[in-house]
């Protein structure tokens, strides 16, 4: 455990470990998120992170089990490798294809999608609920996944899936339409956005056009499509401010970058691994160490 107010760090023979498996894992900030976690709940439990090389993913993984590892998670590339090697997928981590999170169970590990509640819980510490919206999702990569099973679920009232290859597109809206069992989703060319009928709209940036360092390009560019955005989200968190955020804002709407949905998908997975609840108190603690870590 690190003990935050005089940086110490207490580890013995009881501490739970949990770790992050990815490749790279270098610029990763889930430690400082989940040892902050640690540290101001009181207990006593580390986080590291581990480079897997892909292939090795189910050994990791079965190695983690024997070695009693609490709890994973799962980073590029390895979110689809890993669901080899879990005793079970939850049924909307299965639907979005990706896996974030190992839950131990006593048969294995248990695949969860904490993406999803993540960005659903920093929309709405925005203000926003996805009920009944009218959604935009730019993207159809896996990010846009959990923007448009996050739709299905909290029943938005019509969602626009729009992606440079459409065809993916198309398998991401029947998929989520056939998961919801209505038709929500239109999927549209990147080019199509002046073919959406609705004035106002709730916009979910989740390509990566725009990530740090080519941070002056946004996927849509035209200023008449950000009049029509009431608030804008980029799941890009690097900048802290993206081009897509500087045009939303430009065009009148409310705005806000993607950090929050990061540090909310490590509280989800966090309180599933020790049966705890983080409150907004907290999540402000672990916020204010995390943006400093992320844009110092
Ligand atoms: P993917 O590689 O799965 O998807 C990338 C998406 O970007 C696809 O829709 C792709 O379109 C589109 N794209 C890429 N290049 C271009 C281009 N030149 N022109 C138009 N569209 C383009 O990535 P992810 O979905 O995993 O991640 C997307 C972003 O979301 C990343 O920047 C990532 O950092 C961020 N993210 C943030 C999270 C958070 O917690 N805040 C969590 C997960 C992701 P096409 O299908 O045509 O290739």
């Amino acid at each position: 455990m690190f003990d935050l107010t005089d940086n110490k760090v207490m580890i013995d023979g009881n501490t739970k470990v949990c770790i992050l498996i990815g490749n790279p894992v270098g610029h990763t900030l889930s430690p400082l998120i989940h040892n902050t976690l640690a540290s101001i709940c009181g207990h006593d439990l580390v986080y590291a992170a581990c480079s897997v090389n892909p292939g090795k993913v189910k050994r990791a993984v079965e190695g983690a089990y024997e070695l009693g590892i609490l709890g994973l998670n799962v980073t590029v590339p390895h979110k689809i490798e890993v669901m080899d090697a879990l005793c079970g997928v939850d049924d909307i981590a299965g639907q979005i294809g990706a896996v974030n999170t190992l839950v131990r169970t006593d048969h294995g590990f248990k695949g969860y999608n904490t993406d999803i509640y993540g960005l659903e819980r920093a929309l709405l510490s925005e203000g926003v609920s996805i009920e009944g919206e009218t959604v935009v999702i730019l993207g159809a990569g896996g990010a846009a996944r959990a923007c448009a099973f996050l739709c299905g679920l909290r029943k938005a009232s019509k969602v626009y899936i729009l992606n440079r290859s459409v065809d993916k597109a198309e398998e991401l809206a029947t998929a989520v339409n056939n998961y919801s069992g209505y038709s929500i989703c239109t999927p549209l060319p990147l080019d199509k956005y002046e073919s959406i009928n609705e004035e106002s709209f709730v916009a979910l940036q989740a390509t990566s056009i725009g990530l740090y360092p080519d941070v002056n390009r946004a996927v849509i560019e035209d200023e008449a499509f950000y009049k029509r955005v009431r608030f804008g989200f980029d799941l890009i968190y690097k900048p802290a401010e993206t081009a897509f955020m500087k045009l939303v804002r430009r065009g009148g709407g409310e705005c806000a970058c993607g950090l929050k949905m990061l540090m909310y998908q490590g509280i989800a997975a966090y309180e599933m691994w020790n049966d705890t609840s983080v409150d907004d108190k907290q999540a402000g603690i672990v916020y204010s160490v995390l943006t400093e870590a992320a844009y110092r």
